[in-house]
């Protein structure tokens, strides 16, 4: 037996190691299983060389719990003692001993690949190596405590391959429980290129008719990985199908996804993946962290807010590169170049999927646009890059639900709604059957009307007016209708203008003197409403900014206009008659009132005592 002290520069670092990243302890185990994995893989490679003329067998890498002892077992390459000494005594100690160096000090830290099999230390107070070389070598057998001092002997294994035997600490009892160790391995090892196992499972058949059916208990293997990682594979070999179970098989209780973008590239960078667009509704939240990042098959995270612009996080799916640095901080992480030429990829990637969809079937593209526009227009608001390439395929679309993009829309509206100052206006609605009379205006008007009813709208808009110099979006119910799109077009009153001074000193009169809505009189239609209640564009569009970032404008009184269409025969006709004065305010409040409904500002006591009124008139 050989006796040695670990090269150590700094003081004990066992110590730093065990409590370094408590609550990422469960890594020791993607470490230890990952390096089971590259020893297989480098004896695979060396047998396809030819330089290894033995046989491979089966690989398979096994995870044992034994009593207090955790093992992982590959059958893999193997190190003979002098290896033993080489790689974990020196160059695996020196460079977990640079990693804490690096690292303790930093408060988050992702991925944290690097600090390797010495992690092994976070949760056994003792660690056994038990290793055969592929070489014609005897088997060495390393264990250390904990601290500095190492022993290494020979050892009497035979079989090719090694043996990490953690006697796992007090204090890290979970590791020993059977469903900690699968739900871990479950997480980090599923796509892993040689079968890992984990002791047996049993699975149930069924034999035999009626009375005679009896169950069949048999038991198999219990093997983590048994679905290949599909990313990894030539998209010409794919059908639809096999995308769609990959999907079913990564988010079990998910819709069917839309489409996909399966990503392979090899230079500058190596990447590999199949991005999936879900089903998205109106609620952006709960659908993000839901790409899953790997490393040559090992699961990292499912956090890639660094590595993938915000409105990508929308999507589902697998990103798998060796070339993203994943012992770094964050903040190192947004400068490095590589992630950089990823995020573009990755971007350019999804817009010419988009693009090609669009261009490839439009009717098919038109009946997704419901479901991606979130998406869509999400990243046309973030991504200038994306923005130049979706504004070609981004669609409108109006009430009757035809689509168009936006090139095909202006060109639609633009004998139309073209204001005085040769402005496109662009009308929308938020809510259809709110704006139902507003709506009737303005197409009686010949405008059309767009339906924008997502809660991206608001800023889709905004980033549309500030990059398309032509138009301007105004929605139905910001103003009567005559001034929807301004021209100089003036209309004839029927009543003087001494008759209309009269009209607004009785609406003025129902009206709060101060801190109330303007008042406006207008000769609009006859056949518009007597009383409209109209909500500026820019006052109504700021209202909603504060809100959305709940600044607390909920209590701060709407901002809204009483316009009175002195056209309109209830003005013109009924009210000017009118002998007393209460009846004439009586009239005109309850115009008010029709009009407040029209725009659902009519609630609790004030619907109440409107119904009552209305009672009593009919009556
Ligand atoms: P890394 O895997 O990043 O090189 P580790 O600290 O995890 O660093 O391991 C150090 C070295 O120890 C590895 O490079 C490898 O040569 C050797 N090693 C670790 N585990 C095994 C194993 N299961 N089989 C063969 N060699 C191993």
């Amino acid at each position: 037996m050989a006796k040695g002290q670990i090269s150590v520069q700094t003081e004990n670092i066992f110590p730093i190691i065990k409590k370094f990243l408590y609550s990422d302890q469960e890594i020791f185990l993607r470490e230890l299983v990952s390096n089971a994995v590259d020893a297989s893989s480098k004896l695979k490679t060396l047998a396809s060389k030819g330089e290894y003329d033995g046989e491979l067998g089966d690989m398979t890498i096994d995870i044992k719990i034994d009593d207090n002892k955790l093992i992982i077992q590959d059958r893999g390459i193997g190190m003979t003692a002098e290896e033993v000494d080489k790689y974990l005594n020196q160059l695996a100690f020196s460079s977990a001993e640079e990693f804490l160096e690096k690292y303790k000090d930093e408060a988050s830290i992702i991925g944290h690949f690097g600090l390797g099999f010495y992690s092994a230390f976070m949760v056994a107070e003792k660690v056994e190596v038990i290793t055969k070389s592929y070489k014609d070598a005897p088997a060495a057998k390393w264990s250390c405590t904990g601290n500095p001092e190492y022993e290494i002997e020979e050892a009497d294994k035979t079989e090719r391959g090694t043996e990490i035997i953690l006697h796992v600490s007090d204090d890290s009892k979970e590791f020993l429980e059977e469903a900690r160790i699968q739900g871990l391995l479950d997480k980090y090892c599923k796509f892993l290129p040689f079968p890992i196992r984990f002791g047996t499972k049993t699975e149930s058949t069924w034999e035999g008719e009626g009375d005679d059916r009896k169950e069949i208990k048999t038991e198999v293997d219990n093997i983590i990985n048994s679905k290949d990682p599909l990313w990894k594979k030539n998209p010409s070999d794919l059908t639809d199908d096999d995308y769609r179970d990959f999907y079913s098989y990564l988010y079990p209780y998910s819709q069917p996804p839309l489409f996909w973008i399966h990503l392979n590239i090899d230079y500058p960078f190596n990447l590999t993946g199949i991005l999936y667009f879900p089903k998205v509704n109106n609620s952006i939240e709960i659908q993000k962290n839901k790409i899953q990042l790997y490393s040559n098959q090992v699961y990292v995270t499912d956090d890639v807010s660094q590595i993938v612009p915000e409105f990508l996080t929308l999507l589902h799916g697998v990103i798998d590169s060796p070339d993203i640095p994943l012992n770094v901080s964050r903040s190192y992480l947004q400068s490095d170049s590589n992630v950089k030429k990823i995020t573009s990829y990755i971007t350019k990637k999804v817009a010419d999927k988009l693009a090609s969809l669009y261009k490839e079937d439009r009717g098919q593209f038109e009946e997704k646009w419901d479901e991606i526009s979130v998406f869509v227009k999400y990243g046309m608001i973030s991504e200038d890059k994306f923005y130049d390439k979706a504004i070609k395929f981004a669609l409108l679309k109006n009430i009757k639900d035809d689509y168009f993009t936006i090139d095909e829309y202006k060109e639609k509206i633009e004998a139309t709604q073209k204001d005085k100052h040769d402005k496109i206006i662009h009308l929308y609605t938020t809510d259809i059957k709110e704006h139902h009379s507003y709506i009737e205006s303005a197409e009686a008007y010949g405008y059309d009307v767009l339906s924008m009813d997502n809660i991206i709208d608001n800023h889709f808009m905004q980033q549309l007016e500030q990059k398309l110099s032509y138009g301007t979006f105004v929605r139905v119910d910001s103003d009567t209708v005559d001034n929807l799109v301004q021209t100089d077009e003036t209309k004839e009153s029927v009543l003087s203008e001494k008759e209309q001074e009269k009209v607004e000193s009785i609406f003025k009169a129902i009206l709060p003197e101060s801190g109330g809505p303007n008042l406006e009189m207008k000769p609009l239609s006859p056949t518009d409403h007597p009383v409209i209640i109209t909500k500026p564009e820019f006052m109504r569009r700021m209202m909603e900014m504060q809100q959305l970032q709940s600044m607390g404008a909920n209590g701060m009184p709407e901002i809204f206009n009483v316009v009175i269409n002195t056209n309109h025969p209830m003005v013109a006709e009924k009210l000017v008659k009118m002998r007393s004065d209460e009846k004439k305010e009586k009239f005109a409040s309850y115009l008010y009132d029709l009009a407040r409904l029209n725009q659902n500002m009519l609630k609790g006591e004030e619907l109440s005592k409107f119904i009552k009124k209305s009672l009593e008139f009919v009556s």
